[in-house]
């Protein structure tokens, strides 16, 4: 029986044009009220996750920074320093090879780029070089210490609730939701998922986005 949920949002609870689905808030915030524990694991900031949370409603801890950093009852844990990925990152960014996103300025355990022209080979090779990662999440490149993925915030979740994998669902549509999909965990990507993720999933939902999401949690007892 499935007693967790752990959501990717961007692709997954929101649309192409990041518009996120009215449908599956409401989905949430039903399932939660039947029993059910939801969290959400992006690779954006802590101060976006503090926001989804409280407008959203979700009770459980979330995830910000691919599993980075968690926010819990007024609390931010960060998980992993930020001297290795900013360290890395200032040097690519004077050698030209990355440009910085916005929400950097709020980033307390990795980094987020874009890659200039041909580089971002280079700049994954120079990261595993260094014990960093990196990870498209489909919106942009992060610069990561070694362990910090979506897996790890997911690994909390189930010593927090202690659960086991089994009981435990997941969904994400992109590479960086790979992470997640653990054996045993019940692995869903919505349609619009990436081709390789699709492969690796128990369940592909017949809409995508947050439609997918509602589809997915309105027919929990029947997985
Ligand atoms: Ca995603």
């Amino acid at each position: 029986m499935i007693k967790l949920v752990l959501l990717d949002v961007d692709g997954t609870l929101t649309d192409p044009g990041r518009l996120i689905s009215l449908r599956a808030v409401e989905a949430i915030r039903k399932v939660q009220k039947d029993g059910i524990t939801v969290s959400l694991a992006s690779g954006n900031v802590i101060p976006v996750m503090y926001g989804l949370k409280t407008f959203i409603g979700v009770k459980a801890p979330v995830f910000a920074e691919n599993g980075g950093a968690m926010f819990q009852n007024d609390e931010i844990f960060p998980f992993f320093s930020m001297e290795g990925p900013k360290k890395l990152f200032d040097r690519l960014e004077k050698e030209g090879k990355l440009k910085g996103i916005l929400s950097n300025r709020w980033r307390l355990t990795s980094m987020a780029y874009v890659p200039s022209g041909e580089y971002a080979g280079e700049i994954a090779e120079t990261a595993e070089n260094e014990d960093l990662v990196t990870v498209d999440s489909g919106f942009s490149w992060h610069l990561l210490n070694r362990g910090q993925d979506k897996g790890f915030a997911l690994d909390k979740l189930k010593e927090i609730y202690s659960l086991d994998y089994g009981e435990i669902l997941v969904m994400g549509d992109s590479y960086n939701d790979a992470p997640m999909f653990r054996k045993d965990v019940v692995k869903v990507v919505p349609a619009n998922a990436e081709e390789g993720l699709k492969k690796v999933a128990d369940h592909i939902t017949k809409e995508g986005n947050g439609d997918g999401v509602a589809e997915i949690l309105l027919n929990l007892r029947s997985l």
